[in-house]
């Protein structure tokens, strides 16, 4: 088994988030497989990072890690779980971030041209999340802005990705 991850994390921190994870997902009466615990590892070594379901397939491609079918079954059921959280980029491929990372959640500026996904804080919103506190919403998905970063209008390239394969 390869070590895909054991975090260059501070501290004990991955361990502690590792033992949080484990409980919440048996709490929802799932059994901590190993499968899921090599998964939560790859999310918990970068929180912040905004993994496509297909690059955490690629990770235990050359692995004897869990296969395609078991990997998209695990990314659901971290997410049933609320250990995932969808993010919305608009390439209509499916985005998870690690939700522990930031409990009051926060925004998403996807840039269409190359991709890049810069996180705002929620306090940058404070009328949506009175909104959202007030009508007792849990929010599932992040809302998203898109446009262009300033990359790549720097260089000048005003064409848009529209390849989604
Ligand atoms: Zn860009
Ligand atoms: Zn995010």
């Amino acid at each position: 088994m390869g070590h895909i991850d054991e975090g260059s994390s501070k501290g004990g921190g991955t361990v502690a988030s590792l033992s949080r994870a484990r409980r919440n997902i048996e709490e929802h009466h799932y059994r901590f497989t190993p499968q899921r615990e090599a998964i939560c590892r790859v999310f918990l070594g970068e929180p912040t990072r905004h993994f496509a379901a297909e690059e955490i397939r690629a990770l235990f491609s050359r692995s004897d890690g869990p296969g395609p079918a078991t990997v998209y079954r695990t990314l659901a059921v971290l997410q049933d779980v609320g250990l995932l959280r969808r993010v919305d980029t608009g390439d209509g491929c499916a985005r998870y971030e690690w939700a522990p990372h930031d409990a009051t959640t926060h925004c998403h500026l996807v840039c269409i041209g190359c991709g890049a996904v810069q996180e705002i804080d929620w306090s940058h919103m404070p009328d949506l999340a009175a909104v959202l506190d007030a009508e007792d919403f849990e929010v599932t998905t992040l809302p998203s802005v898109f446009g262009h970063c300033r990359r790549c209008r720097e260089q000048g390239s005003g064409e848009m990705r529209t390849d989604s394969a």
